[in-house]
């Protein structure tokens, strides 16, 4: 492969959020142009104009870039081979359609949509394929006339060859098509504008496209494709049909499996990177058992041959602890910046946050960062230090309550008030002090301190938590903790 060939595009069509499979096929796309210092191109598929909208071709420049993928030529940037929204290339269609007609290789259709529906239960029925049978290929002049005094909307539809097709695809191999299974088209709408089919094929043609990669749910078009590129006389491109993205339980990744849109998983708090890190290994492997794996190494390493033919599953686990590694490498000061909007969605520092604010909550994630799956979680751990009090849960209260608890409280409590400061040495030297004067040890020691700083058995270690909390807090605690009673 000549490296400076290779053009990819990834043509989204804005009737929705930019869906986690659509983002796999940019990065797949993305990280084969730049593995071949080829240009990788974003096309806007805006053909359906009813359900395009401009608020989703916004929303996938933005999830794009916030996965890190940069684009050469699209329709922000513009480029040779332009427009980049099909919206905006009606005369080019308009163009290719004449090359077609003028070859008699497509022809006017009246049918109506309730007639081809009518037709299609019927061959159903008989146990034939649901095509179009091409009846209008053959309109005299008459039945043309009489159709057009209708008031029928007509489209424009394009002669199929009667020949089986084969799609060489480079992840599946030949995959053959039976042209019997596959009637007439349409190019064009009677709405005047271009069917998918009829665009994805000149956009390719014109922006010099050398590798069609994409989803698989598009194979069964690209017969229809093949014979377009044909009628043409322009070279094929390469397909490769990338395996689908699943749920756990096989089927096609959707709403009931959770969070199905990139914007959201950015909402919830995943990291760029460690998402298209996860993204990147859904059907495609290095060919070693390595997980993690920065930008550069994915670049260098990808290859369609390191696609697999089988379903990609989306597991939240794995997800979870990929973001989970990528939270626990993080610079503190970056994961800070990006941990403190959800902590201020949790209710923490409405008015913003300031220097000294800053340091001191980089600290608290510091401590808890371990414990996190993505960002949205740091406020339920935060909370440990952001709030006053503490919840202390029902099941540890015997702790407080008892005889011994409640000296092990009361010394912590009139050591601490002499202290100005209380660190992590002061805290483990205050304890000494305690086993000594009280002759207790252990759980005995340790637990009534936890549970009335951290209300809870488990968690993390107690001299990390009380380095982090203000004496006045500590203190409030102690005392809140002394006076609560066993239910
Ligand atoms: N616009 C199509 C889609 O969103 C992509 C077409 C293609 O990649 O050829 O599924």
């Amino acid at each position: 492969m000549s490296p400076s060939k290779v053009r990819v595009r990834f043509a989204p069509s804005p009737t929705g959020m930019l869906h986690v499979g659509n983002a796999r096929s940019a990065l797949f796309n993305y990280l084969f142009a730049r593995k071949y210092k080829g240009k990788f191109i974003l096309r806007i598929e805006d053909t359906d104009i009813e359900r395009s909208e401009v608020l989703y071709i916004d929303e996938i420049y933005h999830d794009l870039k916030w996965l890190g993928l940069d684009w050469d030529e699209g329709p922000d940037i513009g480029g040779e081979n332009g427009p980049y929204r099909q919206s905006e290339r009606r005369d080019i269609y308009k163009t290719y359609l004449k090359k077609l007609q003028t070859n008699d290789l497509a022809y006017t259709c009246y049918c109506s949509a309730e007639e081809l529906e009518i037709r299609r239960k019927d061959a159903i029925q008989n146990g034939q394929a649901p095509r179009y049978d091409n009846r209008c290929r053959h309109l005299t002049d008459e039945q043309i006339k009489k159709f057009e005094q209708e008031g029928r909307k007509p489209v424009i539809r394009f002669k199929m060859p009667e020949e089986n097709i084969v799609v060489k695809d480079l992840i599946r191999g030949d995959v053959e098509f039976d042209h019997q299974l596959i009637g007439d088209f349409v190019i064009f709408k009677s709405d005047g504008g271009p069917s998918f089919h009829f665009a994805v094929v000149v956009d390719d043609i014109e922006m010099k496209i050398s590798h069609v990669i994409r989803g698989e749910d598009h194979l069964p078009n690209t017969p229809r494709h093949i014979a377009l590129f044909h009628a043409f006389g322009c070279e094929l491109p390469l397909f490769a049909h990338m395996s689908m993205t699943m749920g756990p339980d096989g089927t096609r990744l959707s709403k009931r499996h959770g969070a199905t849109s990139v914007n959201q998983y950015r909402e919830l708090g995943y990291l760029p990177d460690a998402f298209s890190n996860f993204l990147a290994l859904l059907g495609w492997s290095p060919g070693d058992d390595r997980e993690i794996l920065t930008r550069d190494e994915l670049i260098d390493l990808f290859s369609i041959e390191g696609m697999t033919k089988s379903s990609a599953i989306f597991g939240i686990d794995k997800l979870n602890w990929m973001n989970g590694m990528y939270i626990r490498q993080a610079p503190i000061d970056k994961l800070t910046r990006l941990a403190i909007p959800y902590l201020q969605k949790g209710g923490y520092y409405p008015n913003g946050v300031n220097e000294s604010e800053f340091v001191w909550i980089s600290k608290v994630v510091d401590a808890v960062r371990g414990y996190l799956n993505c960002l949205s979680e740091i406020p339920q751990h935060a909370a440990l230090f952001m709030n006053e009090e503490v919840e202390i849960e029902e099941a540890s209260v015997e702790f407080i309550r008892s005889d011994e608890g409640q000296k092990v409280l009361q010394l912590f409590q009139s050591k601490i008030e002499s202290m100005d400061t209380v660190d992590i040495d002061a805290f483990k030297s205050v304890l000494k002090d305690i086993q000594g004067e009280l002759d207790v040890k252990g759980k005995q020691l340790y637990m009534p301190l936890r549970i009335a700083l951290t209300g809870k058995k488990e968690g993390l270690e107690l001299h990390v938590a009380v380095a982090l909390l203000e004496k006045k807090k500590i203190l409030q605690r102690i005392q809140t903790a002394q006076a609560r009673p066993l239910i």
